[in-house]
């Protein structure tokens, strides 16, 4: 198993990383969590091939973690015609969005092979090789018409947790409850809505062999204050950048 850290920018590119993306690779299987990044080009470029991408889960709408998917599912609507996958959002909305640009500029899309679903909390996804909860956050609490999820993952004898954006300050004790019970392989968050000693005060009760921190905000500040952490607690910190790849 990988988990390759295709962007880790916070919600604006930066020179060396793209938005948020992160690619799981189970044996020949893909699966992309989030794609603020261009995922088809990357993955393109890195030799994947598309047609062995089973799913991409989006955390939420906000397009730092989104926009890469209109390319993709497009990409694959018109040319790339042995691929099928699920795209799964939380937003009904910008199914039907996805659907009226692509179908605008090409031809209608083959629901056959490229399903796209709008999930809510609970087990979203299980296909015997990797099962994917989506856990709500208070990230979007500020607009109650759009939601936000975390991602608990099964796959083989490994666990993985993708916070995805989490509340302003993490408020309202926002750091998914998972994370607390049970002992994670690797946890991806984030640092853009809050500051690393707010990320701190949950990291004493994380059992994670690994901590990778992406999608952080005002870098020459706070990753030298994350790399202070590093070795204080029983996980190793890893500031992700892009390319970065975990191997399990
Ligand atoms: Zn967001």
């Amino acid at each position: 198993m990988n988990l390759t850290f295709l962007g880790t920018s916070h919600g604006v590119p930066q020179a060396d990383r793209y938005c948020t993306s992160y690619l799981l690779e189970v044996e020949d299987n893909l699966y992309i969590i989030d794609t603020g990044a261009p995922v088809a080009d990357l993955l393109i470029r890195k030799g994947k091939d598309l047609n062995n991408v089973k799913a991409i889960f989006n955390t939420h709408f906000h397009h730092d973690h989104a926009a890469g998917a209109l390319h993709f599912i497009d990409l694959c609507s018109w040319y790339f015609k042995d691929t099928a996958f699920t795209y799964f959002t939380p937003e009904e909305g910008a199914i039907n969005a996805l659907r009226g640009v692509i179908e605008a500029s090409t031809t209608k899309l083959d629901d056959e092979r490229i399903k796209m679903t709008a999930y809510s909390a609970g087990v979203i996804y299980d296909d015997g090789i990797i099962r994917v909860e989506a856990i709500p956050t208070k990230h979007t609490s500020y607009n109650p018409i759009i939601s936000s999820y975390a991602f608990y993952i099964e796959a083989e004898d490994k666990k993985l947790l993708f916070t995805g954006d989490l509340s302003m300050r993490l408020e309202g004790d926002d750091f998914p409850a998972v994370a607390f019970d049970r002992h994670m392989d690797v946890i991806v968050t984030e640092c853009a809505h809050f500051e690393p000693a707010a990320l701190e005060a949950y990291m004493p009760r994380l059992d994670t062999d690994i901590l990778a921190v992406c999608h952080i905000n005002d870098i020459e500040r706070k990753i030298p204050e994350l790399e202070r952490l590093n070795g204080k607690y029983d996980f190793e910190l890893l500031i992700a950048e892009d390319d970065d790849e975990i191997e399990f």
